[in-house]
């Protein structure tokens, strides 16, 4: 069979969360913002919910990339009562200059994707900007395991429209039917996956929410081998 595997990038295999974090608390101490906020965790915390917000005005079409990238700062720095937009635009440069050059990845990716990468070939579907991506992938070791790495923004089309996954498929020379999807978001990633045909596999720890049939539910990346392959990560590299 000639199979296909499609990675989500951002909280699937790159720890998005974790390397976000990393960069704002350096944004805290250079651009020294204990000067207008309390500590820098407060400051995390205010811009994690702020950011959130922009991402899903962005993801409805009602957002531009250029501002969300400050603005998401400016509601942070106005939330302490510092409204200024130099600023924010200075945060959002930096941050967006720093955070892609970060490598923490989720437990188990680059030994799950050298293994996969083995047997499939393997191809990133994911709705981050296109220069930001590319240098999360080269900068974290993942790039040499992956063919092709289509963008929302080159493919103007965003998970989970079918357009993107067609797109994905007919670069890839790949089949819906014969083509695996891997990602942590339920909509875009396993829903997306699942209505374009393609066999979803969803990342995601919590066991309450519901699942639809046809997609797989796993807690760890580590699961995901045993499922394409019928068999666990540790029997095949010895194979
Ligand atoms: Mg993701």
């Amino acid at each position: 069979m000639n199979f296909h595997v499609f990675f989500d990038l951002d909280n699937t295999l790159w720890d998005f969360k974790g390397n976000s974090r990393d960069t704002l608390l350096e944004l805290f101490a250079y651009f020294r913002l204990n000067s207008i906020i309390p500590d820098a965790e407060s400051f995390i915390e205010i811009y994690e919910g702020f950011n959130a917000e922009c991402w899903a005005a962005y993801q409805r079409n009602e957002m531009r990339k250029d501002f969300l990238r400050h603005q998401r700062f400016f509601l942070t720095l106005a939330h302490f009562g510092f409204k200024n937009r130099t600023l924010a635009k200075k945060l959002g440069g930096e941050y967006v200059a720093r955070s892609p050059l970060k490598t923490k990845l989720l437990p188990h990716a680059r030994e799950v994707v050298q293994g996969l990468s083995a047997e499939f070939p393997l191809h990133i579907i994911t709705n981050g900007f296109q220069e930001v991506q590319a240098v999360k992938l080269r900068e974290s070791g993942l790039a040499p395991y992956f063919k092709e790495i289509i963008t929302s923004e080159k493919a103007g089309h965003k998970k989970p429209s079918p357009r993107i996954f067609q797109l994905a498929l007919k670069r890839a020379g790949a089949l819906a039917g014969q083509s695996w999807m891997v990602g942590d978001d339920y909509q875009a990633d396993a829903l997306g996956g699942l209505q374009s045909g393609l066999r979803p596999i969803w990342l995601e720890s919590s066991e309450s929410e519901l699942v639809q049939p046809g997609i797989q539910r796993v807690g760890s990346l580590l699961e995901v081998p045993a499922l394409i392959l019928g068999r666990p990560l540790s029997d095949f590299k010895q194979s």
